[in-house]
């Protein structure tokens, strides 16, 4: 079958001796990797040099028995310049490629983790705040993907936490007072780190970015949501490697 769809390029590798696999991750059909046959060899066969982070046209022959397709069209749609020439924007859209390839099973289409890559990649060439910036996304793509922290009570008992919060990378959420100590390791928390998260989570992408953030929350955001997601995609990783 014939498919043509949107793709932005997650990573690529030289394959034999003249072609690239690329992993696109597509607006239609998500996760797909394709063989560009040739295009080492010849680069103007294809509108496209499948850089990183670029969205390409696609047209690509979709095989039933194999989990890689041949790329017969590729033409570059946008290609993200503004952050090309700065390190700290780059490693931002890598970790954010490497995110979506690890957290999406292979062609799975999801608008919403398409869109949100676009949004990210696109703020990701002016934003004064990257850090800001990778967070919001972490938060966005927790919550899309079924990893959304339970922050509203505590994850334990269900009651309201009022006070001195932790939280708990293994049960993915809030712990009271109470329920602390019975639970295991639990990181402490301020409210107003817990607050942050709540806002951007409930909220839209430009709204979530909007939000004014203390230097000490940023701070622990990171801390949280880095350890976090280690934790769960290290558990992800094991259960789809049981699998096969
Ligand atoms: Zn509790």
């Amino acid at each position: 079958m014939i498919v043509k769809t949107e793709g932005i390029v997650l990573k690529s590798f030289d394959f034999r001796e003249t072609s690239r696999i690329a992993t696109f991750f597509t607006r239609d059909f998500g996760k797909v990797k394709g063989v560009l046959k040739g295009i080492r060899k010849d680069p103007k066969k294809f509108g496209s040099s499948i850089e990183k982070f670029s969205v390409n046209d696609i047209v690509y022959y979709q095989y039933r028995n194999s989990d890689i397709h041949l790329v017969s069209h590729c033409d570059m749609k946008d290609f993200y310049s503004g952050l090309r020439q700065d390190l700290e924007r780059m490693t931002a859209a890598s970790y954010a490629a490497e995110l979506i390839d690890t957290l999406m099973p292979a062609e799975e289409r999801s608008l919403e983790i398409y869109g949100l890559m676009q949004a990210f990649l696109k703020c990701l060439q002016t934003c004064p705040d990257v850090s800001k910036l990778v967070q919001t996304f972490q938060i966005k793509i927790l919550s899309i993907s079924g990893f959304q922290p339970h922050l509203e009570t505590c994850v334990s008992c269900r009651k309201n936490v009022s006070d001195a919060p932790r939280f708990s990378l293994r049960l993915g959420g809030l712990l009271c007072g109470v329920c602390k100590d019975a639970n295991g390791e639990a990181t402490p928390i301020s409210l107003g780190a817990v607050a942050s998260i709540l806002h951007i989570q409930k909220n839209n992408w430009d709204a979530a970015l909007r939000l004014g953030m203390a230097p000490f929350i940023k701070k622990e955001l990171k801390y949280v949501l880095n350890h976090f997601l280690v934790f769960h995609l290290e558990r992800h990783l094991r259960s789809t490697r049981f699998l096969t």
